[in-house]
């Protein structure tokens, strides 16, 4: 078989994995089957690639291999928590090379047979867009992470200079369309990208960074599929449209689960009012209880729902809750899961935990589907969550948080919550549940807490 005809074959099954890996890693069940088919068709896409004839030195490319898995394999191991600033860093790596093939595929050109205007134009898209992503990511990553501000950074004008700023890179590349070989607006394009990057995430602040995350993923994904088409490559072109489409339209449906739209998400400013809030705190009383007292009251409960968040994950929490969950099923209780779509520092952060404790699929409910049961719950055992069960996203418009749908834990008859302190969570606000007369603070170790829970429950009588 010709070569030419054999990298096509490649190409082709690699396409229909990329597709079926998205379709199966929509729901948990599939979600592993989902991860080979990714991982497969990514095998292929390189093999394949490696079998171009263009390649002109193996050497480099091996080079290359060996510095990615150098990098890839620690990547790839970093705690679950770590996980988005890790998809952040990801797509600063893919965007870079995006925009490093870009600007060579220019300067050979330029220097070559000349650049017509549809390949000048798709390669500004890729190198504005990866420019862009890859300074916007980096910076997400940074907040994430903790070593930049995860405040919002705001001034006077900031969407005007920031619009201002789009605006001459896109007129740059209008006219290097008009004129390829004025070389010397060519860095000056890429230059305004990587400071755009900067200016759009620095804004941004709090519990918008995994939208933000996931544009970038669309934006990476989008400067790909223009690489495909500088390139000639149909499945760059593809796995880019995939990797973009999938990014926007995970953006919306988390806008969706924050009750925001894209533009507010963008130039909000999100979480600006935050440390006012926090600094007019004054301490309030609360009451808490022993592991004990928390065993005996879930004992005597027909009804209960688990609210896990962001401290489970810290805590590795989950094999105790599923503990837990074992022995108050095994009691009679009926105890379910209620799951905010964004508890956690990930989407889907609470399913992969109680996945991985094997918790039953059955057991988890999406917010939409279980808000309406909290008035008729005798328990709610919120585990390491905050800002997913505060009542103020519901009644206090100057909250940062007004708008976001919270899980409406208020209404069951109790409220339970393990958590070390009254410190805050992500948005760094107060939570006014904490001092309303059904909730009772558990406070420690969320692992500690439920294991204590779980021995209370296994020593004393059935
Ligand atoms: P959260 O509001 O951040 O609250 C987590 C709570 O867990 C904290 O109040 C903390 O209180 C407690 N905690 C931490 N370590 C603990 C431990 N070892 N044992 C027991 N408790 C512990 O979490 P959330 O309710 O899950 O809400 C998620 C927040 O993150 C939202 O604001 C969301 O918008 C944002 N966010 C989400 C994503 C996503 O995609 N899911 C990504 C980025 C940001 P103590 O310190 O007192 O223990």
């Amino acid at each position: 078989m010709p070569t030419d005809t054999l990298i096509e074959i490649t190409y082709l099954v690699a396409t229909m994995l990329f597709i079926l890996s998205l379709k199966w890693l929509s729901s948990p069940t599939t979600a592993r089957r989902g991860v080979i088919a990714g991982e497969v068709g990514m095998a292929l896409a390189i093999g394949g690639t490696l079998l171009y004839r263009g390649i002109v030195d193996y050497k480099l490319v091996a080079i290359g291999l060996v510095l990615g898995c150098i990098i890839g394999v620690p990547l790839g191991k970093v705690a679950m928590t770590a996980v988005p600033q890790r998809t952040a860093l990801s797509h600063a790596f893919g965007a870079f090379c995006v925009t490093l093939v870009g600007t060579a595929e220019y300067y050979l050109g330029v220097h070559g047979s000349g650049i017509p205007a549809f390949k000048m134009s798709v390669l500004c898209c890729e190198v504005i867009l990866g420019g862009l992503t890859v300074t916007g990511s980096l910076m997400a990553a940074g907040k994430l992470q903790e070593v930049l501000p995860q405040r919002p950074i705001t001034y006077k004008g900031q969407n005007v200079v920031n619009l201002g700023l789009l605006a001459v890179a896109v007129g740059l590349a209008v006219y290097l369309v008009h004129d390829p070989s004025a070389t010397h607006l060519y860095p000056v394009m890429v230059g305004i990208a990587l400071v755009f990057g900067v200016m759009l995430v620095i804004p941004i602040g709090g519990a918008d960074m995994p939208t933000v995350i996931s544009l970038l993923n669309s934006y990476a994904g989008l400067s790909a599929a223009a690489m495909g088409f500088v390139l000639n490559n149909k499945l760059l072109i593809i796995a880019g449209a995939l990797d973009g489409s999938s990014g926007l339209i995970l953006s919306v449906i988390m806008s969706k689960a924050m009750n925001r739209s894209f533009t507010n998400v963008l130039f909000g400013a999100f979480g600006q009012v935050a440390a006012a809030a926090a600094g007019a705190q004054e301490a309030r009383p609360v009451k808490s209880a022993s592991p004990e007292e928390a065993a005996g009251i879930l004992a005597a409960a027909s009804k209960v729902v688990v609210v896990p968040g962001y401290g489970m994950a810290v805590a590795q929490a989950q094999h105790k809750v599923r503990e837990l969950y074992d022995a108050l099923s095994k009691r009679g209780v009926d105890v379910r899961f209620a799951i905010h779509p964004v508890a956690g520092r990930m989407p889907g952060h609470m399913n992969v935990l109680l996945a991985e404790a094997d918790v039953p699929y059955d057991r988890l409910m999406e917010m939409d589907d279980i808000n309406g049961d909290f008035a008729q719950t005798d328990v709610s055992l919120i585990i390491g969550a905050n800002d997913v069960t505060n009542p103020a996203a519901k009644t206090d418009k100057a909250s940062p948080i007004y708008g976001m749908p919270v899980l409406d834990v208020e209404k069951s008859h109790t409220v339970m919550v393990i958590k070390r302190s009254m410190n805050p969570g992500f948005a760094g606000i107060d939570n006014p549940l904490y001092y309303m007369d059904q909730t009772l603070m558990l406070f420690g170790d969320a692992k500690a807490f439920v294991s204590n829970i779980v021995k209370e429950l296994s020593g004393g009588h059935g």
